[in-house]
């Protein structure tokens, strides 16, 4: 990236580095109100109201095609919505491009992670920490001093988010040679390089066996003691319920359901939701 930094949020803590936790008494994180977005003459999300806690599991869930992508897609900016607010710690953010969403410190994994398979692992965690370089392409291209020094920064910076996720041994890999587990962790990594408040995980326990899935679990609640807040989109029902504090419900655009686990585990709504889908 070219030009000016990113700027770095204010409280962000640097997730491998582990600084301190962030003052909880302030503003709502992420608000949601009254949130539509439709696509031709299909209504996506209508009237989603939400919020979320700093430092917190929350999942959200719903049967295909509930909404739960374009809810994430709304946060993130790359479809900003028709109506409604959204707010981060207390300022509108419906409208600005994603990038500068992202610089905030909102940062997101993909469900088919678009990393390169021919890197090693450590280049594709650099990636998200390029994100916020200072150094242009052409200060990179002549080998400028001041980028080499930022390069070895980020290396360095990449190296502990992959440590942070459990895959420094195998920096050096190529990713075409690691299992799905381990792509989805290293998808974390290049995330954490945006030194994210907000992560948001696309099905980070999907495909993953039970082992995989332990791992991930114990990475995410280490990475919430550091200081960030997770939002979980899943259809795995079991890892859903053993790692939320609350849980959000979508169907068809529509929030039917929030709160802990075991009340929206039991909640009518929700398990008709579920067997309709069956059906
Ligand atoms: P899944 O669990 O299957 O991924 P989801 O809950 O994430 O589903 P979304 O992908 O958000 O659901 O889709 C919600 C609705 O919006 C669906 O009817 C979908 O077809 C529609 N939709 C989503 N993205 C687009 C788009 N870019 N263009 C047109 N329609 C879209």
């Amino acid at each position: 990236m070219g030009g000016k930094p990113l700027d770095r949020p204010e409280s962000s803590i640097n997730p491998s580095g582990g600084r301190p936790i962030r003052d909880k008494a302030q503003k709502p994180f992420l608000q949601l109100v009254g949130v539509t977005k439709m696509f031709g003459g299909i209504r996506a999300l209508h009237r989603v109201d939400f919020q979320l806690e700093p430092m917190k599991i929350v999942s959200l869930i719903g049967p295909n095609g509930a909404g739960k992508t374009t809810l994430i897609n709304a946060v993130t900016g790359v479809f900003p919505p028709e109506e409604g607010r959204i707010c981060w710690e207390g300022s509108e953010i419906a409208g600005l491009p994603p990038h500068r969403i992202a610089s905030l410190g909102i940062a997101r994994t993909f469900q088919l992670e678009e990393l390169f398979p021919s890197l090693p692992a450590l280049e594709n965690a650099m990636v998200g920490c390029h994100l916020r370089g200072m150094s242009g392409i052409l200060a990179t291209g002549f080998r400028a001093p001041w980028s080499r020094r930022e390069e070895r920064t980020l290396r360095e910076e990449a190296h502990q988010n992959l440590e942070a996720v459990g895959l420094a041994q195998r920096a050096s890999n190529p990713v075409s040679s690691l299992p799905l587990g381990e792509r989805k962790l290293l998808g974390i990594a290049r995330a954490l390089g945006l030194r994210p408040k907000l992560l948001m995980l696309d099905e980070p326990a999907g495909g993953l066996a039970a082992h995989e899935i332990e791992k991930l679990t114990e990475m995410i609640h280490a990475l919430v003691k550091k200081g960030l807040t997770v939002l979980v989109i899943e259809h795995n029902m079991s890892f859903v319920m053993s790692i939320s504090e609350k849980v959000l419900v979508l169907d068809a655009g529509m929030k039917i359901a929030e709160g802990p686990p075991e009340a929206v585990q039991a909640n009518p709504r929700v398990i008709k939701a579920y067997l309709g889908d069956e059906e």
